[in-house]
């Protein structure tokens, strides 16, 4: 029988109840407890008193001398006793265990552990034990798991321990011989034991060598298998465009491509020529120029007697895409249609009939573009924009409006190698490492409060010389609740503090036309301030504008603010940035530094990583990023890297899919349900 179907209750000693309160630990069934492994071990292992030192925390075998002293104050105690251990005299002392007192007859033998005062030569105990009624802890390294409620440190040890007893002969095998032989790794029934209850920190280490590669290749190898079900089915649409074609399109852009550009387009290119059907994630720095690959692949596309879909997270810049696009697509006889939420009725109705019939060639849109009654003549390329916003479901039903279209997913979040290896291991990854030529990197200040009449002063200088501002702030409007700055407070003063300048006020509750409206008096330099909450976090694109300033800045994510900078430096104008802040804490300032120091998004994601740890990088749950149990994703890089190139290259072998060998790893994609394709997409 497998143990993953066993309930846990069938360990001895595991009670209906107790069973119970385990599922809040994500335990219910006997695989569950012998894989809830601990996260460090707590070292009773007999120390000479001759090697230690003042402060470590030790276990000794002494014997009692004296008769134990107790003194009570209050609710408290302390009881004390002479001991001596190889010829050591020293002082045994507990607080709140006057029950012991009876017990400590002289010349018994015990076993304590404690902290150890060196100059006193005093111990005090935190746990005690008597060899004469068998010991359970001394003498090993002890497991320390993660409990809470009423499972205690004591009890799951027992617990995990009486299930090795019972059930240890029955734990599988399930990687490959050939793996173990690789990489040396232990069998896994000893693996399993070991990391419970090692002999010493060597063999608790290798015995989590072999959990951390197992947990990762497992891992891997869902994706891999996922993907090579799903993506490399060679059904897909082989798009049959003319190179001259494309090079013309590019020769027609304002700019020329960079090699980075360059180099993905070509990626790019080469899936959509091909019957693979390409699902790709594109990542780039802000202002890396993603948009304009975005319009290639599109082009193509359309060029190959196809349509396109371009979702994306906001109104403001669907619209913007839609300008854009019209403007590249113009002289090629493309047309591009919007569909979000403020597109209603008769130009909804149009614009729908006008997809099925194939009439419109590119759709720019939001989530409306997933709606039922959206229907396309011929849907062969996909692309979202702000992968992290979206679920995956949500881009898999646009991908099936058509028929096994390609698949390809833009990121500006730059997400370190080592999450987006995990997170997107079923994607092959584009990234774009450098920005336009003639950049300018974004000088960053960190500026406090009282240094606001400066600031005015910088923005009065930038507006004079004919560049824009934007003034981002946390909040919409005044709260009760938090001392930050808001728009329409601070909308309110730039009027007055600036009465030459047109100042527009942008936030999340006006409408979508009132949104329209005031973008569009920015990107024509209408309005030369914009005071802002984050709705213009993602991909606006104004390259006149030249000052970000961010209100309360140590209210945002580093990411978040890394987003906001890349607002400003997409012309040719010298541009900055400046945070306004009084953090509290040294993690904030240390993140204000962050932002001056770097302006390369590589770089701020990998710090933040570090500032953060990864569960909380993405902030959401939708990102992703699984939860291991043992392996640490930042820690245990690398073999994560090798546990993907392992699962990839196994199950591009024909022999995985039937040889006996392999049988255990192909039931355990049967329980994690990818073998009937049905996980994610
Ligand atoms: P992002 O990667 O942040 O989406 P965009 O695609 O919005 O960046 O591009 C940022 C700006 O840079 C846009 O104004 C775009 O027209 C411009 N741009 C893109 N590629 C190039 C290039 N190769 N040379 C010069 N400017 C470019
Ligand atoms: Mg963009």
């Amino acid at each position: 029988m497998n143990l993953t179907e066993i309930p846990v209750k069938q360990v001895n000693g595991v009670s209906a109840l107790k069973a119970g309160e385990l599922h809040a630990f994500g335990i219910s069934t006997v695989n569950d407890l012998i894989e809830y492994y601990p996260y460090r071990y707590e070292d009773y292992r007999l120390r000479s008193l001759v090697e230690v030192k003042d402060g470590d925390k030790i276990t000794v075998q002494a014997k009692i001398m004296g008769v134990p002293v107790l003194q009570r104050y209050g609710g408290k105690s302390r009881l004390s006793c002479k001991m001596v251990a190889e010829d050591w005299m020293f002082t045994a002392t507990w607080f709140n265990r006057h029950f012991l007192r009876d017990q400590l007859t002289a010349g018994r033998e015990i076993i304590l552990t404690g902290k150890w005062d060196q100059r006193r030569s005093q111990l005090t105990v935190s746990e005690s034990e008597f060899p004469d009624k068998g010991t359970v802890r001394s003498g090993s390294l002890q497991p320390v798991y993660s409990v809470g409620g009423n499972i205690t440190q004591a009890w799951m040890r027992k617990s995990i321990g009486q299930a090795l007893l019972q059930y240890g002969e029955m734990i599988p095998e399930i990687l490959p011989q050939e793996l173990l032989d690789e990489y040396k790794l232990m069998a896994r029934k000893r693996a399993i034991q070991r990391i419970h209850q090692p002999q010493d920190n060597e063999e608790g280490q290798s015995a989590r060598r072999r959990m951390v590669y197992e947990e990762l290749f497992l891992f891997q190898l869902k994706l891999q298998a996922y993907r090579a079900m799903n993506y490399e089915r060679m059904d897909g649409v082989c798009h049959e465009f003319e190179n001259s074609t494309i090079r013309e399109f590019v020769r027609s852009l304002p700019f020329e491509l960079t090699d980075a550009q360059k180099k993905v387009e070509l990626e790019i290119l080469q899936d959509m020529r091909s019957s693979f059907c390409m699902n790709r994630l594109l990542q780039g720095d802000v202002g890396s120029g993603k948009t304009v690959i975005a319009a290639i692949a599109l082009f193509a596309a359309v060029k190959s007697g196809h349509q396109g879909a371009f979702m994306v997270p906001t109104e403001i810049l669907a619209e913007q895409h839609v300008r854009s696009l019209s403007k590249l697509f113009e002289p090629f006889g493309i047309s591009v249609g919007l569909l979000t939420g403020s597109v209603t009725g008769r130009r909804r109705k149009d614009l729908l009939g006008s997809l099925q019939m194939g009439l419109t060639d590119i759709v720019v849109g939001t989530h409306a573009l997933i709606q039922e009654d959206v229907f396309f003549r011929s849907l062969s390329m996909v692309v979202t924009d702000e992968q992290h916003r979206f679920g995956v479901n949500q881009r898999s039903i646009l991908r099936r409006k058509g028929f096994n279209p390609d698949v390809l997913t833009m990121t500006a979040t730059p997400i370190p190698r080592t999450l987006a290896i995990t997170a997107f291991g079923d994607m092959d990854v584009s990234t774009l490492s450098e920005r336009p030529k003639g950049r300018k990197p974004i000088s960053t200040y960190w500026v406090k409060q009282d240094m606001m009449d400066r600031v005015l002063g910088f923005i009065s200088r930038e507006v004079s010389q004919g560049r824009q501002t934007y003034l981002i702030c946390p909040l919409i409007e005044e709260s009760d609740k938090l001392d930050v700055q808001n728009a329409i407070d601070l909308y309110v003063m730039m009027g007055q503090a600036f009465p030459d300048f047109k100042v527009g006020l942008l936030h999340g509750r006006m409408t979508s036309a009132e949104k329209e409206e005031v973008m569009r008096g920015f990107y024509d330099n209408e309005v030369q301030l914009l005071v802002s909450t984050t709705v213009v976090e993602v991909g606006v694109d104004v390259p006149n504008a030249t000052l970000m300033i961010i209100m309360d800045a140590d209210r945002f994510g580093l990411s978040q603010l890394h987003q906001l900078r890349g607002r400003v430096g997409r012309g040719e104008h010298e541009s900055y940035c400046v945070l306004i802040a009084d953090p509290k804490s040294e993690v904030g300032r240390e993140r204000m530094k962050v932002m001056t120091e770097s302006d390369d998004g590589f770089e701020v994601a990998r710090r933040d990583l570090e500032l953060r740890g990864p569960g909380d990088f993405f902030g959401t749950k939708q990102s992703g990023v699984p939860e291991f149990r043992i392996a640490d994703m930042v820690s245990d890089f690398a073999v994560l890297e090798t546990a993907r190139d392992d699962a990839a290259r196994l199950v591009r072998e024909p022999s995985f899919w039937t040889s006996p060998q392999y049988g255990p790893l192909r039931s355990f994609l049967k329980r994690e349900q990818i073998l009937q394709g049905e996980l994610i997409d």
